[in-house]
């Protein structure tokens, strides 16, 4: 099978590889879509650690073609995510208590473990989320990673109906981001990025408000908005460090900051502000198998819909040349099924 490797000199190639027989608990899968994500890029370009020779790829959606022994919660035919999350122990404080991308013995995909940018891919059968009928396979691979990180990263802000939430950086996540604050949490959505076609892009979304932060001030724009008050609260998706401060910057007291977007620096935090504002700054990492599931479900549903473009695994460097320009509107999907 054809397969996207990543390769010593933080580039990718595509190989055929043989892949090895089914241990117990898992199902091989015929992969239809997988996304390309910023994260890829990263583990590529071995800013997580050299992982040369592994399979990239963790935003695959393809079709259950065979089960290992033991597997009970798949069936041949099934359509199922292949996501970062691609397997937690099982056993401890955080696979216990409903944080299960916490667990540090976690292995992901297309990082720890051969991903999902490949024509099959080997899963942990439990681990393997169904897609629901409906669902769009290609939009399914969208959710499995840029989806379900943007809907746990609202669910985190626990933003509240009618209540102000800022969405900062309007790229492959913020779109999403966008659309599942608006249109499931019902929130008032002010979209911020420096591009004017990227907030043209978050209004066609359905955002309510939309700021240039590179033209206005940010600070002094949302005070007109909120009569004084700031945001309840901000997530960012944006992949530089200005941002992450300024989602700091606009939220009100008692203001919660997601963070999801991984640039490799670090935030400023005025601690006076943190403390006698109560301001509230946390990360989130993708979703929970559950998180997943509704996510997809609000899909199948059409409140969210990804935006995206179908593209062949052999231009998959074009791809994040593209990505590293900040060219690309969406999500970039390639496409195993032709
Ligand atoms: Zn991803
Ligand atoms: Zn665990």
């Amino acid at each position: 099978m054809k397969a996207a490797v990543v390769t010593n000199n933080k580039s990718v190639e595509i190989v055929e590889r043989q892949l090895r027989a089914l241990k117990h608990g898992e199902a091989l899968v015929e992969v239809e879509y997988c996304g390309v994500c910023h994260t890829d890029l990263h583990v590529k370009n071995a800013d997580f650690g050299d992982v040369t020779g592994i399979i990239l790829g963790h935003e695959g959606i393809g079709i259950v073609t065979e089960l290992g022994d033991g597997v009970e919660s798949l069936k041949v035919g099934d359509r199922v995510s292949i996501a970062w999350f691609f397997e937690g122990c099982g056993h401890c404080e955080y696979c216990n208590s409903g944080r299960e991308t916490l667990c540090r013995e976690v292995k992901n995909a297309g990082y720890t473990v051969d991903g999902a940018m490949a024509e099959q891919c080997i899963v942990s059968a439990d681990f393997a989320v169904k897609v629901p009928d409906g669902l769009d396979p290609a939009a399914a691979s969208s959710i499995s990673c840029a989806g379900v990180t943007t809907y746990k990263a609202v669910k985190e802000s626990k933003i509240q109906p009618g209540q102000w939430i800022g969405v900062f950086g309007i790229g492959g996540l913020g779109n999403l981001a966008v659309q599942y604050a608006k249109n499931v949490f019902n929130a008032k959505v002010v979209a911020f990025d420096i591009s004017d076609d990227k907030l043209e892009f978050a209004k066609r979304l359905g955002a309510d408000e939309v700021i240039n932060s590179k033209n206005v001030n940010p600070v002094e724009r949302v005070k007109e908005l909120t009569d004084g008050a700031g945001l309840h609260a901000t997530v960012i998706t944006a992949v530089a460090k200005t941002p992450f401060n300024q989602a700091v910057d606009v939220v009100r007291a008692g203001g919660r900051v997601v963070a999801v977007g991984l640039p490799v620096d670090k935030m400023d935090l005025d601690i006076p502000r943190l403390v006698l504002d109560g301001i509230q700054v946390v990360g989130s990492l993708v979703g929970t198998r559950e998180d997943l599931k509704e996510a997809f479900q609000f899909a199948a549903e059409g409140k969210v819909t990804p935006v995206l473009q179908k593209r062949r695994v052999e231009e998959i460097n074009t791809i994040f040349e593209e990505m590293e320009a900040g060219k690309i509107e969406g999500r970039m999907v390639i496409d195993f099924t032709k």
